[in-house]
């Protein structure tokens, strides 16, 4: 059994980015028309909470999830919030998420005084695994009317958060079927997978509710920013109206019919959002080539293999993906080392939900993949910008 060799790989990660001698795990790219738009919200004073840009930059997201509207909001762990109380989530309720994703999946939960449930991914998607989380639902949940409980906890299970992880789509019909089924709205984490496609549809637009992010290392950037997608328009609606404060039109009064929030967008942002958005086919098209490019130079490496997604799948590749053959933090650890020394970032997997000190006693699956997963996983250099060269 070959273990793969630290210097190897970093002389591999050099051929691949060109012999560049830094680079970033993922950066922005701001080639296009952000100076202008951002200029032009100064110049006008239309920097803050109404303003075109916003509405404009919705238009166009909608575009990205099969045309369905759009609020966009602060961030994507707001956006994941308002998803999940739209879609019934309340204090006491628990609600399956994976225990291989970024802490803010579990964070919105924990906002809305809801528990986090943490389930198994499957090494093939690296998302949810539905056939255990069936599995996990036979063994621990009963059903009450319409409600499905734990069990152990005698809590609601009241939704299922699948996460597209990387960008790299989670087998989705299989969850949402099974969501049907037993009766658990199925809301998407889609933060990380604008631009990416499930058998020819929309990730971002499988589910009745999702919600996205434009945090700075997201594929498209607002700075910070999120939005919430809805199918139904009536939710979507709802959406809007719970991030600005609840407030009702009015010429002149101030009046609110229920406890909002502040989470809408500002209008800078939005600006920057816009002419990020024109720039997405090219950055797609960079990061598939980038992936391409890595799946050659790493194709005979010994004793790792880049994360191919799916036939079914078509990644908007946010972060590339080496998975080593055999789980082995040490080994891992050895190649993060050696490239991170020379200027060339790799990040391990996040450190899984449950081992967090605030998620420890939460309910959980046997997480053996997500384990298995996480000593095996170095996301490697994914900006865009390293593939404007090979399209
Ligand atoms: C980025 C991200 C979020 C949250 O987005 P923010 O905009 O950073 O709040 C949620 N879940 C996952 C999996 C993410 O990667």
């Amino acid at each position: 059994m070959m273990s793969p060799d630290p210097l190897t790989f970093v002389a591999r990660l050099r051929e691949a980015l060109g012999g560049i001698a830094k680079a970033q795990l993922h950066e922005p790219h701001f080639g296009g028309r952000e100076w202008d738009y951002v200029k032009d919200c100064l110049d006008t004073g239309w920097i803050s909470s109404v303003g075109s840009r916003v509405s404009q930059f919705e238009r166009m997201l909608s575009h990205h999830v099969d045309g369905r509207p759009v609020v966009a909001c602060v961030n994507g762990t707001a956006a994941l919030r308002v998803a999940l109380e739209l879609a019934g989530v309340g204090p006491n309720d628990e609600v399956l998420i994976p225990a291989l994703t970024f802490v803010a999946t579990a964070n919105s939960v924990s906002h809305l005084g809801a528990i986090a449930h943490f389930i198994d991914s499957s090494e093939t998607t690296l998302g949810v695994d539905p056939v255990k989380l069936e599995a996990h639902l036979h063994e621990t949940a009963d059903r009450r009317a319409n409600r499905v409980l734990n069990r152990k906890t005698g809590r609601r299970l009241a939704a299922i958060v699948p996460m597209h992880c990387f960008g790299h789509p989670v087998d989705m019909d299989p969850l949402i079927e099974l969501g049907a089924r037993w009766q658990i709205p199925v809301v998407e984490d889609a933060t990380e997978s604008l631009g990416s496609h499930y058998k020819g549809r929309m990730c971002g637009a499988l589910a009745s509710l999702a919600a996205l992010s434009f945090n700075g290392n997201k594929i498209v950037t607002t700075g910070g920013g999120g939005a919430i997608v809805a199918e139904d328009p009536e939710l979507a609606r709802r959406a809007k109206h719970l991030t600005t404060t609840a407030k009702l039109p009015h010429r002149w009064a101030f009046i609110h019919d229920e406890v909002g929030y502040n989470d809408r967008m500002p209008n800078i942002n939005a600006a920057v959002g816009v002419a990020q958005l024109e720039q997405l086919p090219r950055f797609l098209a960079a990061k598939r080539a980038l992936q391409k490019h890595y799946e050659t130079v790493f194709a005979d490496f010994p004793g790792a293999r880049l994360f191919r997604p799916q036939p079914w799948a078509e990644s908007n590749i946010w972060l590339a993906v080496l998975v080593l053959d055999h789980p082995d933090a040490a080994v891992r650890d050895a190649l993060l080392d050696a490239s991170n020394a020379v200027g060339l970032m790799t990040r391990p997997a996040w450190t899984l939900m449950h081992r967090l000190a605030m998620y420890r006693d939460h309910p959980r699956a046997t997480l053996a993949t997500a384990e298995d997963l996480e000593s095996r996983i170095i996301c490697l250099p994914s900006s865009a910008a390293l593939g404007f060269s090979h399209v």
